[in-house]
């Protein structure tokens, strides 16, 4: 058996409106963060952590676990607890998901209501669809931080492993025994960075393994970066439910996801489960929060149009064509995901061009039973994925105004 990985890798930006990451879970543990909507020259920094060697152990409980929706035991749970952690989601009834918050205490309650009421969407967009597997969805534990603020994120972590310890004693995550080695900090690094940054937005664990999904929120500067994000981030979580069967191997939920479309089986290929998250985020967020495709314009435009990585090697578009590699071989970390991120949107978008958005929710709904990501692709869109990357690749080369055209406006 593999033993799981913990890869880590953060961009840092001289303005950064938010960072996803994308913990993945499975067998390697990659997270990423991408900063975005920003203009001015851009700082990079990478910190690649250390092997969470023993994460092993965490593998794949036994699924006995049924999703209750927010019951009298949680209910009590949270009214044994000295503190207000965790509180119940309450902007809408998103049963039968279960989603707890855990709030630093730092971070208003306005801006806890922005990712409460886009949580609710999300469920809307994503979830309330006759083909969700209601149980692989549930629970979602959020952790709202303050990103100027490590201290409240660490003492937060602390009310969250104690919550963790007791209601999923199994869980990995919060045992000591699995403590990052590498954390300077006083807690575990869950919520912060090793050398004590607060932590960028993620999901960190699956429902498969761990029993639960955590959501990271790293607060934002502005409500729309909290939009999006919290889109971008229950988006991988209805990518990852899609899959029913609980006993699932993390190298298995790799392959159905996409992230073994790289030449090196080994790496995780991020373009599709990235790119299809980042596409459908600011998609949504323009349709349903601004009721016009100006943000959606704007953020895919900035692939196009700016250095966003910081690498000093051009555009984005203009990275991924002087590379000379497939869509696929770019992997997290480095320069090289945000040209993941950036040019997976773009394919998805030309897709969509193509086959309208529903199609993205008819991949999910019979990606288990076609009995792979590949099967599941040819079924929905009728040829392979590398075919419509060769098209796609054609489609780069004409010029950004007829690119840009693909886009609803
Ligand atoms: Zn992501």
């Amino acid at each position: 058996m593999q033993i799981p990985n913990c890869f880590h890798a953060t961009d840092t930006r001289a303005h950064p409106n938010h960072d996803f990451l994308l913990l993945i879970l499975l067998i390697v543990m990659s997270s990423i963060s991408v900063g975005c909507s920003s203009s001015d020259p851009v700082a990079t920094n990478e910190a690649v952590s250390a092997t969470l060697v023993k994460a092993e152990q965490a593998a794949a409980p036994q699924s006995t676990y049924a999703p209750s929706p927010i019951s009298e035991q949680v209910t009590s749970e949270i009214a044994a607890r000295s503190n207000q952690n965790p509180v119940a989601l309450t902007a809408c009834d998103i049963s039968p998901i279960e989603v707890l918050l855990f709030v630093a205490e730092t971070v208003p309650t306005r801006e806890q209501r922005i990712i409460e009421e886009a949580i609710c969407l999300s469920k809307q967009l994503y979830f309330d669809k006759d083909a969700t597997n209601w149980q692989m969805a549930t629970p979602v534990y959020v952790a709202a931080l303050n990103r100027y603020d490590p201290e409240s994120a660490i003492k937060l972590e602390s009310e969250y492993c104690e919550f963790i310890q007791h209601r999923h004693p199994e869980a990995w995550m919060c045992d000591p025994d699995n403590s990052n080695p590498n954390c300077e900090t006083d807690g575990l690094c869950l919520f912060t960075e090793e050398d004590g940054r607060v932590s960028g937005s993620s999901i960190s664990s699956s429902r498969h393994r761990d029993e639960f999904y955590l959501f990271i929120n790293q607060s934002h500067d502005d409500d729309a970066s909290y939009w999006y994000v919290a889109l971008h981030e229950m988006f991988h979580i209805y990518q990852i439910s899609s899959i029913a069967d609980p006993d699932i191997s993390g190298e298995g939920l790799a392959r159905f996801l996409g992230l073994r479309s790289a030449s090196n089986r080994e790496l995780d290929s991020p373009w599709w489960m990235e790119g299809t998250a980042v596409y459908m985020s600011h998609y949504y967020y323009s349709a349903e929060k601004e009721a016009t495709w100006e943000h959606l314009r704007r953020e895919m435009g900035r692939y196009l149009n700016t250095d966003y990585n910081g690498s000093g090697l051009g555009t984005i578009l203009e990275q991924y064509k002087g590379s000379g590699k497939h869509l696929a071989d770019f992997n997290y970390g480095g320069s090289d995901h945000q040209v993941a991120y950036g040019m997976g949107a773009w394919f998805v978008a030309y897709l969509v061009n193509l086959s309208g958005i529903d199609k993205i929710f008819e991949f999910y709904s019979i990606l288990e039973e076609s009995g792979g990501f590949e099967d599941a692709f040819v079924a929905t869109y009728g040829r392979s994925h590398n075919s419509y990357l060769t098209e796609f690749d054609l489609f780069l080369d004409k010029s950004k105004s007829e690119i840009m055209s693909i886009l609803p406006e």
